[in-house]
Order: C-alpha cells, then sequence, then structure tokens
C-alpha cells in the first residue's frame, strides 16, 4: 500500500544516510592513515625518481629528462603521484618533499654529466606551494652549490596554477629564479587559468602543449588546429614547444609539420630509471 511505500522511502532514506557518513569516515580515515604514510615516506626515503626522455623533432636528438616522483610504499605499493602530491601539497609536506626530488634530480643529473657530457636539459616539475615559499630561491641556490650542476640546464616545470592570486608576487618570484640562469616551462598549457595578457609578462622559456590536446589530434579537427595555434603562440614568446603524451605516429607526423620543436610520450620511451638513462645515452649520440 501507499503506507508501507513510504515507510520503505523513509526507511531507505535514512539507510543512505548511513552509508553516506559511513563512506565519509571511511574517506577520512584513508586520508589520514595516508597523511601519515606520507610523513613516514620522506623520513624512510621510501620515494624515487624516473626520468622521462624528451627529443628535438629536428634530428632526433635527446633535449634531456623530465624527472618523475615515484613512491614505493610498504603499506600500499607503488603509489603514482596523482595519488599522493595534492595530499602533499595540502601538508605543506611538499615544501620537503619537493626539495628532496630537486636535490636528486640535480645529483643523478650531475653524475650522467660527468660520465657523457652531454649537452642536455634536466626538467623537474615544482608546486605551486613550493614556489609561494619564503625560501624557495635559498633551496635552489644550495642545491646548485651542493650538486654543482649548470644552472643553464636546469629548467623547472611550473603550471598555470600559480597565477591564480598574486600575479605581480609570482612574476616577482620567477624573475628571481631566472636571475639565476635556470630555465623556466610552463606545464599542461592550455588546461588552467590562460590569459594570453599575462602569458606575456611571464619568463617563460618553453611551452609544454598538454596531453588532452595532443590525445584529440588523431581525430578533432578543432583541436588540430588548436594545437597549430599553441605552437605559433610559444614561439611569438620566444619559447621552446614541448609536446607531451605522444603515442602514435599520427599525432607525431602533425606535431613535426607544425614546426613544434621536441617531443615526449610513450611512443618513444616511458619514464625509466637512472640505469635505463645510462644505457640510452650509451646508445645514441650526442647533438
Ligand atoms: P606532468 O608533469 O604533466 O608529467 C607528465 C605525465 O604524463 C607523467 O605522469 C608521465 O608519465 C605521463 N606521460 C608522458 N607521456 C605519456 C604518454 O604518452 N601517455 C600517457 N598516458 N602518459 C604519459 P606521472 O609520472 O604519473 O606524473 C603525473 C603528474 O604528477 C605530473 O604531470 C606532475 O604534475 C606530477 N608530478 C610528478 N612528479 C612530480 C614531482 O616531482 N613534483 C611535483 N610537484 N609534481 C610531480
Ligand atoms: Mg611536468
Ligand atoms: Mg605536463
Ligand atoms: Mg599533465
Amino acid at each position: 500500500s501507499a503506507d508501507t511505500s513510504m515507510y520503505k522511502a523513509k526507511e531507505l532514506g535514512r539507510n543512505n544516510i548511513q552509508f553516506f557518513k559511513k563512506d565519509m569516515k571511511e574517506a577520512i580515515l584513508n586520508k589520514i592513515e595516508m597523511e601519515s604514510q606520507l610523513f613516514k615516506a620522506y623520513e624512510n626515503e621510501e620515494f624515487f625518481l624516473e626520468y622521462q626522455p624528451q627529443f628535438n623533432t629536428i634530428d632526433d636528438s635527446i633535449r634531456g629528462f623530465e624527472a618523475l616522483i615515484r613512491w614505493n610504499s610498504p603499506h600500499y605499493g607503488c603509489v603514482a603521484p596523482m595519488n599522493f602530491i595534492s595530499l602533499a601539497e595540502e601538508t605543506g609536506l611538499i615544501i620537503n618533499i619537493g626539495e628532496w626530488v630537486l636535490l636528486t634530480a640535480c645529483r643523478e643529473f650531475n653524475e650522467l654529466q660527468q660520465r657523457f657530457n652531454r649537452n642536455l636539459c634536466l626538467s623537474v616539475n615544482v608546486s605551486a606551494i613550493q614556489i609561494r615559499d619564503k625560501n624557495f630561491v635559498g633551496i635552489i641556490k644550495n642545491v646548485l652549490a651542493k650538486t654543482n650542476i649548470n644552472p643553464q640546464q636546469l629548467e623547472l616545470e611550473i603550471t598555470e596554477s600559480l597565477f591564480i592570486d598574486n600575479m605581480d608576487e609570482t612574476i616577482k618570484m620567477l624573475n628571481e629564479i631566472k636571475s639565476l640562469d635556470i630555465r623556466i616551462s610552463l606545464d599542461d598549457f592550455g588546461t588552467g587559468f590562460s590569459s594570453l595578457s599575462y602569458l606575456r609578462r611571464l619568463p617563460i622559456d618553453t611551452l609544454k602543449i598538454d596531453k588532452s590536446f595532443i590525445d584529440d589530434l588523431s581525430d578533432k579537427d578543432v583541436s588540430i588546429r588548436i594545437v597549430g595555434d599553441i605552437i605559433s603562440l610559444g614561439h611569438n614568446l620566444d619559447a621552446d614547444i614541448v609536446a607531451e603524451g605522444i603515442e602514435n605516429s599520427t599525432q607525431l607526423e602533425y606535431l613535426k609539420t607544425n614546426n613544434c620543436d621536441c617531443i615526449q610520450g610513450f611512443l618513444f620511451a616511458k619514464p625509466m630509471g637512472v640505469k635505463d638513462v645510462e644505457k640510452l645515452l650509451q646508445n645514441t649520440p650526442s647533438n
């Protein structure tokens, strides 16, 4: 009857709220657990770096490598950065983790340089939280001094999220970084807060076209035109263009004919450990 179905609906609603509360509680507990695991991970050095090569389209030579963090957790197994970087940002731990990444990447790169002495670029991702940290420039100087890396071979990858607030402060900071002779790359370009007027004011050396545009290259006319526009925009700003996430030869051909400078993607190589980087350098001529 109508009465019992109403009763059932109420009962169901109550149960749903119970489920919802249980889910929320579980999610919160999981997050707290991961937070404590993340702090331990930092203390116990459970992180390591992989490097994904970037190639120059003009002669297929190696442009350099992007350092990408990995977390080998005894509790969770291997955790992708997508699943812990934002938590590290929320807790502020990204400042310490980011410093570890920068130091480790520069150390490992320096060892490769001593062995191979090649004209390569090391790209390191930095979070907006790190850049807004008052000590950031000091941290970079410290890493440069400790590792003896040539600053002109170091490139910091930043994202547009940096410019959401306090544009002037951010530009000042970036100019300070630039004065150390380090390159600045704008990562995931096209996905964030993009205003063309702010681009002109940024000391950008490299523009990375986000994978989402590259994904669409094979079949969508609009994306093809947009990628072409991004490439000319970048060249007008005197920036190198790196396309990321290239998985097939259709995308590659398109990027080559449209004067994209550099390419990075699974079609050429996945992120790899230092041993494999050494092998790759051994087997390729220098540019
Ligand atoms: P990102 O900086 O845009 O790095 C490129 C990501 O795309 C990497 O994922 C790389 O493995 C992946 N990728 C490259 N080529 C291809 C392809 O052809 N196909 C597919 N499917 N994927 C491709 P990863 O290593 O999982 O990193 C994800 C994101 O995590 C990075 O995106 C970056 O935003 C962040 N991240 C990684 N390492 C660090 C770090 O040391 N510090 C900070 N702050 N963020 C980091
Ligand atoms: Mg990046
Ligand atoms: Mg990117
Ligand atoms: Mg990306």
